[in-house]
């Protein structure tokens, strides 16, 4: 690899200065970065050039909060919320652990269905419980490095049991059915943050790439002790602090009930919010909540698809965007979304956002949501120096669009068709790091037949022990049913809420 040209391409830089507006121009890339943008650009001979007449070249978009435990169960949930899904998705009595091919395979469908939607980073909230284990850690990253995908993967931890980080579910489930839901001590604070060194020693900065994320899951989930040494090593090593907060009107109770306070106070309190904090959803925080996450220079990730799939709600972005908050996108996992797509995550809190409130002036913009989806992403994966943008001396993480399709014809404005019209299949030519990984709309790096074709003749045997799995925690689900509906009346004074508007009232 030495340069590639890109010429007479249309180019959206995102860059500070000209944003969303589109130029004419050529991109030049030297191995890894981009080293200029501009008319007539020449390149040293043998260099590759790349015809970019009817395209549009813009930065990979970024996918600031997934989860690649999810992958296989696309299209397999509805008509749940988070407390009752997880019960399926991440089962309280748990099966055997997937085994190491099919954890590769998982992982490697997620990079390979985000490149092929433009995504060329994305912050993997891996969680693979009961244990930590380095190996299986190492096959997501290895599933990352061979794609050829940017990615931030944690290892995501809790420490407090399920049922301590509920309101509502000692005193709701009986007390039988909570002594069979005893699994043994949980990791400690001190194992857990040996467990993350170790992680950051054998994986941190693989191929220039791949870095580790610390991903405490919730700070209801996790013991004070837990987090704060989790902040400590995220400022130590500069890396993401990563985790969900307020996503659902339970979770809203969640802070009251356990500790006094909001979550969002509880974690200022605690000294974790930072500009390495990352906050996944904050559906369901008030003023003051938004004001201390200002304040202390946090990042939210709007996983808008996944908000409305779970019925969670809807973050009031806006107002994040007013306290001074970053705002990322994210698709959450595969589960609870059904797709890799930030193109559909764009669309969708473009549209959403319009039924949040009649101030139609406070309504997203297609600039902005594409600045969520590009530099506000890599500042939520502490990235911001190396990709969000095309600049000089960045990562060339770049992708191209054919502005011969539908969906740009006839053009008016290239942001607005990006976010109202286009979607990942529009995209022909991505490029990781300054490396070509997707052309024509083939990964260069994977025999994708080979791997589809894998995963259908696997998968189902795995998913025949899921289902088994699931069946055992059917038994719970009216239980934690009834902690979401007990949740909902404390909050809205409402037990059964009647709709919409009972549930989201606060946020509008
Ligand atoms: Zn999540």
């Amino acid at each position: 690899m030495s340069q590639t040209l890109i010429r007479n391409a249309t180019i959206m830089t995102m860059d500070a200065e000209r944003g969303t507006v589109p130029f004419e121009g050529d991109v030049l890339v030297d191995e890894t970065t981009i080293k200029a943008i501009g008319p007539d650009l020449a390149a040293e001979p043998g260099a590759a050039v790349v015809d970019g007449r009817r395209k549009l070249v813009m930065p990979g978009l970024v996918n600031a909060h997934t989860h690649s435990s999810e992958t296989f169960f696309r299209g397999r949930y509805e008509k749940m919320p988070l407390e009752v899904w997880l019960l399926y998705a991440y089962p309280l009595l748990m099966g055997p652990v997937i085994e190491p091919r099919l954890l590769y395979l998982r992982s490697l469908l997620l990079a390979m269905e985000s490149l092929k939607s433009g995504v060329t980073t994305m912050s993997d909230c891996f969680f693979d419980p009961p244990r930590h284990e380095l190996e299986r850690l190492g096959a997501v990253f290895q599933a990352y490095d061979d794609a050829g995908i940017r990615a931030n993967v944690s290892s995501g931890v809790m420490n407090i049991h399920t049922l301590d980080a509920l309101p509502f579910a000692r005193e709701v489930i009986p007390r039988d059915v909570q002594e069979t839901l005893q699994f043994g001590p949980p990791i400690t604070a001190e194992a857990y943050l040996d467990y993350c060194r170790a992680a950051i020693e054998a994986f941190d900065g693989i191929s220039g790439r791949l870095k580790f994320m610390i991903a405490p899951s919730a700070p209801q989930r996790c013991t004070a002790d837990l987090l704060t040494g989790c902040y400590a090593l995220a400022l130590e090593r500069s890396l993401p602090f990563h985790s969900h907060v307020l996503e659902t009107i339970t979770q809203a109770v969640t802070g009251p009930e356990l500790y006094g306070k909001s979550l969002v106070r509880y974690m200022a309190d605690l000294g974790v919010l930072g500009r390495n904090t990352t906050i996944a959803h904050s559906v369901w925080v008030d003023d003051a909540d938004m004001a201390l996450m200002g304040e202390a220079g946090v990042t939210v990730v709007h996983n808008a698809v996944s908000n409305l799939k779970l019925g969670a709600g809807v973050a009031p972005v806006r107002r994040l965007m007013h306290a001074g908050v970053t705002i990322a996108l994210g698709t959450d996992g595969v589960s609870s979304n059904d797709t890799a797509s930030i193109f559909d995550v764009m669309r969708v809190a473009g549209l959403l956002h319009g039924a949040s409130g009649p101030d139609h002036a406070t309504w997203l913009s297609a600039s902005e949501l594409l600045q969520a989806a590009t530099v506000g992403g890599a500042r939520s994966a502490m990235l911001e120096g190396v990709t969000g943008s095309l600049e000089p001396g960045k990562a060339a993480d770049l992708i191209m669009l054919d502005l011969d399709a539908y969906a740009f014809t006839p053009l008016n404005d290239i942001a607005r068709h990006l976010v109202y019209a286009a979607n990942g299949g529009h995209v022909d030519l991505v490029m990781v790091g300054g490396e070509v990984v997707m052309r024509d709309g083939r990964l260069t790096r994977v025999d994708e037949a080979a791997v589809l074709a894998e995963i259908r003749e696997r998968v189902p045997a795995y998913l025949a022990g899921h289902t088994e799995v699931e069946a055992r925690n059917r038994a719970l689900e009216p239980w934690f049913t009834e902690i979401h509906r007990r949740s909902a009346a404390r909050h809205t004074g409402v037990y059964r809420y009647a709709g919409d508007a009972a549930l989201w009232p606060r946020n509008w």
